[in-house]
């Protein structure tokens, strides 16, 4: 079964057909690092786009709100 990492929290995430995601455009946003750090996956059908997975309805909310925190090389998630 494949998992994801929740971008907010840090909880695995089963990628599963209800699972909470979200599409964002990867390419305007600063990613320092994220070759080596790299927690949601390309989505291919979508090119300059990545796909997230979530734990909960408020992991995604406040992934939509502002995701650049979360994609920060430094940022540490709190959850676990
Ligand atoms: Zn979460």
């Amino acid at each position: 079964m494949s998992v994801a990492i929740d971008p907010v929290c840090g909880m695995e995430v089963t990628i599963a057909p209800d699972a909470l995601t979200t599409s964002i455009e990867v390419a305007g946003l600063a990613v320092a690092g994220q070759a080596d750090r790299h927690r949601g996956a390309l989505d291919v059908s979508a090119p300059g786009q990545e796909r997230f997975y979530f734990c909960g309805r408020g992991c995604l909310l406040d992934f939509q709100d502002d995701p650049s925190p979360f994609l920060d090389a430094g940022y540490q998630p709190s959850g676990m």
